[in-house]
């Protein structure tokens, strides 16, 4: 039976290391027969990304710093002349620093919180721009969002914030790029410990409390994620844009 992304090409920027939910969404891609470009952030991550990148079979492993026009002006024009057309992207990049996901919200500086956004949020506006053309018979956008976007949640702060600048954007993307047949969504996962997740004060704390109270009594496993990725990239999420899918064990839904 062909896989659900036979055929398609997908650029996946976000994978640091194997725990990476990238990494967990790249692997699902592959399975489902697509092809898949990664990106790394920078030279200090080139060796584990490339490795990774041999381990699943990517096509291509490019730099790519998101704070950086020229490198994104760079990564589209790399795109262009291979695999020279996109149907999926996937956008996993988040950070703040870290005194400002540890202290009360109140201290967050006016530079944390620029760039929070900057990095959070700002950038999938820019890779969305940067993608878009090359998306030539639509597709779908994805970026990974938290709870804290709308609730909050101990210490994730100017993190939330951003989230909730992130989940804006999806919806005013999806409203640009429809037209064209692009999708833009955003999945909402359950806490998962990564290395960006080790970077909130008391992750842990978190993680235990949402195996008690979620419906599943759980917590989320990074393939559960992929999967729902997989179904916004493929035909059958072909309906569904400018949504917030939870992926979350159902922790979403619990008021106490
Ligand atoms: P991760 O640390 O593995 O991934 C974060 C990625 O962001 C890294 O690959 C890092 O290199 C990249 N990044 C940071 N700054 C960048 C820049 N300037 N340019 C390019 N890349 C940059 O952690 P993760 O948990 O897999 O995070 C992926 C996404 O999932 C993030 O958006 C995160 O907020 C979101 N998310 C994570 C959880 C969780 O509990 N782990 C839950 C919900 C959502």
């Amino acid at each position: 039976m062909p896989g659900l992304l036979e055929g398609k090409n997908a650029l996946i920027l976000g994978v640091a290391n194997r725990w990476s939910l990238a990494f967990a969404i790249a692997r699902a891609f592959r399975r489902e027969g697509a092809e898949v470009v990664l990106t790394y952030q920078g030279e200090r991550q080139r060796a584990t990304v490339e490795d990774l990148a041999d381990e699943l079979g990517a096509a291509a492993v490019l730099a790519c710093d998101v704070t950086s026009d020229e490198n994104l002006d760079r990564l589209a024009a790399d795109l262009k002349s291979s695999p020279g057309r996109l149907d999926c992207v996937v956008h996993s990049i988040a950070f703040a620093n870290r005194e400002d996901l540890a202290r009360p919200f109140l201290e967050t500086s006016r530079s944390g919180y620029l760039l929070a956004q900057e990095i959070s949020s700002y950038s999938l506006v820019a890779v969305a721009r940067a993608a878009a053309p090359l998306m030539r018979s639509g597709g779908s956008i994805i970026t990974l969002s938290y709870l804290g976007a709308s609730r909050v949640v101990p210490n994730y702060n100017v993190m939330g914030v951003a989230k909730a600048a992130l989940e804006a954007s999806v919806r005013y993307l999806a409203s640009d790029l429809g037209p064209k047949n692009i999708r833009v969504n955003a999945i909402s996962a359950g806490p998962v410990k990564t290395a960006s997740a080790r970077g909130i004060k008391d992750f842990s704390k978190v993680l235990s409390g949402v195996a008690q109270k979620a419906p599943l009594r759980r917590n989320t496993d990074p393939g559960e994620v992929a999967d729902a990725a997989v179904f916004l990239a493929s035909e059958l999420g072909r309906g569904v844009t400018g949504n917030v899918l939870f992926v979350d064990a159902g922790f979403q839904v619990m008021g106490l």
